[in-house]
């Protein structure tokens, strides 16, 4: 059975990059519903007692979508706090080191990060990984994929589908993208890393 994460903030806390209405959606309805449909379906199946990352890597269909999808809402929502919480907008150390060796700077690696969000065409996900060497890609991913399916590290993700930010942006894609650099807890993503 999985449980549906605990998040580390109040459902109104990311506002107004997020506001209380779209977490209650998309935290409370959408997420929750992934993982409710996901022990629905493992139940006395050979899934029933893998990992999230095993039932990814050894499934397809409606398993590897719902259990993708609650993967990739757990990376999401944990990601982020209180935009005055924050105390630097960047990462430091290593993570850092490597965003400056391979975008120029973190301005740039930020600028290729929110295009490539706006470029995936319908659902998905924009991610930022690392291969074993630690070398960095950002890639685009439809529907419920993600870099563990393809045996890459997780280390940034924002959300494109349409629930993510319809609610505060509408159509908008680009501003919730540009707004969410305000929320992302760099203390946390650089331990992906
Ligand atoms: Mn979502």
């Amino acid at each position: 059975m999985f449980k549906l994460i605990d998040l580390p903030y109040s459902l109104e806390a990311l506002e107004p990059v997020i506001s209380a209405r779209t977490m209650e959606f998309h935290y409370g309805k959408h997420h929750k519903a992934y993982v409710d449909n996901l022990n629905n379906l493992i139940k006395g199946t050979e899934y029933e007692n893998l990992t999230l990352e095993d039932i990814i890597r050894t499934s397809i269909g409606t398993f590897f979508h719902n259990a993708g999808q609650v993967l990739n809402h757990n990376y999401y929502f944990q990601q982020f706090a209180p935009a005055n919480s924050i105390k630097r907008k960047e990462p430091q150390g290593p993570l850092a080191q490597q965003i400056i060796k391979q975008w120029g700077s973190f301005e740039a690696f930020k600028e290729e990060f929110v295009k490539e969000g706006l470029a995936v065409f319908g659902s998905g996900w924009v991610w930022l990984d690392a291969s074993n060497d630690g070398f960095l890609q950002i890639n685009q991913e439809a529907g419920a994929n993600n870099p563990i399916a393809r045996g890459l590290k997780p280390i940034l993700t924002f959300d494109v589908w349409e629930h993510a930010y319809y609610l505060d942006y509408q159509n908008r894609r680009a501003d919730q993208l540009k707004a969410l650099w305000e929320i992302v807890n760099w203390e946390k993503v650089e331990k992906r890393y």
